[in-house]
């Protein structure tokens, strides 16, 4: 199938929005559902809704088997090696929270270093400043050059035996840039520290391969790959997750509870207590199946001629300067126009139906390293037409009129 034909089966985008046809540009921020995503949460809840693991019924066993069918689908996404390694979670943040409160909390001594960059997300900020200030160690930051890219010789340089965290962003969802992952990576264990790479923006549009990649630990949301929010996946290398201490404590993650003492549940139960969110996991399947029966480079192809498209058009716009022009880019345009607040785009632009994210994103110390309060963010997905671009450029230019 046609990848412009895939667009008919996300049924919101057929709506309108104040009297204009719906454009939606605001993928990084959240991605839209596939017909089947959503059919599969009300299949749940119409045919089999049922609490999971502990139940003999029927309906507990197709919940749990339509539940841990969805770890097996994750696994083979990110070519994990075994299922035990794929923890579910909330969403990245969780997951970023889960390592920093176990194995930071194991392993994090006074004086010790944890390295993150200059272009994170709040979330892969604050949980190791939290940690950072509990253990009294130091939080290094990689500098950023003006294109938007790391400074890997300054990288490098930060390293030392005092590092024993290296937590980076895999693609930027301010910038878009694309980070030279395994070169983090390998320089990282080459110091004996360990990595957690935030897959938050990559994972809808890169083939990952935690194997390849050699990471230690990496995070991504269920709502940013086409699926339900409320779920993400945390992967963890085996013997990490093995032996890092547990995170909540409840349900299903026990083997056996006396007052005395809790044994604790096997991998991956032993980091999955409470009931978790059994429909929206159940229905992250199918928006991995979704990307993998698409494929990823269709998907990516696609997504970089609207980008290539939108960036020329862009440029030729006066007064426009584009955020973040990084050689490996993917799938998103930030920028600032002369004189003009973001948000006062962000809102004329709504009045045409077109949705775009403004403001700095979640990564206010990349706004204060760029000098500015924030950008106007167009992010792509597979769904996404040079028509929509069109209209975007059309809207910004109605929109510079009125507010020059
Ligand atoms: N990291 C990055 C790079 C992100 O873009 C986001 C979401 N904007 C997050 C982390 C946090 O993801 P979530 O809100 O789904 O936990």
């Amino acid at each position: 199938m046609a990848i412009s034909d895939l667009r008919q089966q996300f049924p919101i985008l057929s709506r309108t929005v104040k009297g204009k046809p719906l454009v939606y540009f605001d993928n990084a921020a959240t991605s839209q559902k596939p017909q089947v995503v959503i059919d599969a949460l009300t299949h749940y809840y119409t045919h089999y809704n049922a609490n999971i693991h502990r139940g003999i019924h029927t309906l507990a066993e197709e919940a749990t088997m339509a539940y841990e069918a969805t770890r097996h689908t994750a696994q083979e996404f990110i070519n994990a090696a075994s299922e035990e390694e794929i923890i579910f979670t909330r969403g990245t943040t969780e997951g970023i929270n889960l390592v920093a409160n176990t194995w930071g909390r194991q392993n994090i001594m006074p004086g010790d270093e944890i390295i993150i960059s200059g272009m994170e997300h709040h979330s892969n900020i604050v949980p190791w400043q939290i940690l950072c200030e509990e253990k009294a160690a130091v939080l290094k930051v990689i500098p950023v050059n003006d294109n938007g890219e790391l400074l890997m010789d300054a990288y490098k340089a930060l390293l030392s035996n005092k590092t024993k965290l290296v937590s980076v962003v895999h693609v930027s969802n301010s910038l878009g840039t694309v980070n030279p992952i395994k070169e983090v990576i390998e320089a990282a264990h080459q110091v004996n520290a360990k990595v957690l790479i935030d897959g938050a923006q990559s994972a809808v549009h890169l083939d990952i391969d935690v194997q390849e990649m050699d990471c230690d630990f990496f995070a991504f949301s269920g709502h940013k790959v086409y699926g339900p929010t409320g779920v993400g996946v945390l992967y963890g290398k085996k013997d990490l997750l093995q032996t890092m201490p547990v995170f909540q404590g409840g349900g299903e993650m026990i083997k056996e509870v006396t007052f005395q003492k809790t044994t604790y549940n096997d991998l991956p139960y032993k980091y999955e207590a409470g009931t978790p969110n059994i429909a929206d996991t159940i229905a992250l399947k199918a928006a991995l199946d979704f990307i993998k029966e698409t494929g990823k480079s269709n998907i990516r192809a696609h997504e970089e001629e609207l980008l290539t498209y939108a960036t020329a058009q862009l440029q030729a716009i006066p007064g426009l300067t584009i955020i973040g022009n990084a050689k490996e880019k993917v799938s998103l345009v930030s920028f600032i126009i002369k004189n003009i607040h973001p948000q006062d785009v962000g809102v004329l632009l709504d009045n045409q139906g077109i949705a775009v994210r403004t403001g700095h994103h979640c990564t206010q110390p990349l706004m204060a390293r760029f000098g500015i309060p924030g950008t106007i963010r167009a992010s792509f997905a597979l769904y996404n037409q040079k028509e929509e671009v069109d209209a975007l450029i059309t809207g910004l230019h109605k929109t510079i009129k009125m507010l020059s």
